[in-house]
């Protein structure tokens, strides 16, 4: 999937402010920030989206929760506060078709979302 631009970053053949990285997955600032603190948590593997994952893809995603907990706490959201996202599909506002997780943070968020 090298034209996906999410497997392109996460392969290091395409520029991203990266936060943190290991063999699974990847944080990297979003190009387009909707709150003071937008970062995004994505799996290195390629995945369209949540209805992409299998069975045993179950531990990833449980990852993916802990780094974004993890990364929150680094950017002194902790005690603020802050909101996870996985836009799935179109109805739900997907535009990149490889798995992320968008943490925002760093102002109010209103609910529900539009
Ligand atoms: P979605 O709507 O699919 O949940 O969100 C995709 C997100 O990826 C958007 O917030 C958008 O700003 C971000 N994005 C799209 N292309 C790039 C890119 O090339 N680099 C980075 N860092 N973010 C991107
Ligand atoms: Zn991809």
């Amino acid at each position: 999937m090298k034209q996906c631009i999410f497997c392109r970053i996460s392969a290091h053949e395409a520029p991203a402010q990266i936060i943190w990285e290991d063999d699974d997955i990847m944080v990297f600032h979003d190009i387009s920030p909707q709150a003071p603190q937008h970062i995004l948590i994505i799996p290195k593997q390629h995945l369209e989206n949540l209805d992409d994952m299998q069975p045993n893809q179950q531990p990833l995603l449980g990852k993916m929760l802990f780094i974004a907990k993890e990364q929150a706490k680094k950017l002194g959201l902790k005690d603020k506060g802050y909101r996870l996202v996985i836009n799935t599909g179109r109805e739900g506002g997907q535009a990149v078709y490889h798995l992320h997780m968008h943490l925002l943070g760093g102002r109010p968020l209103r609910w529900p979302p539009g």
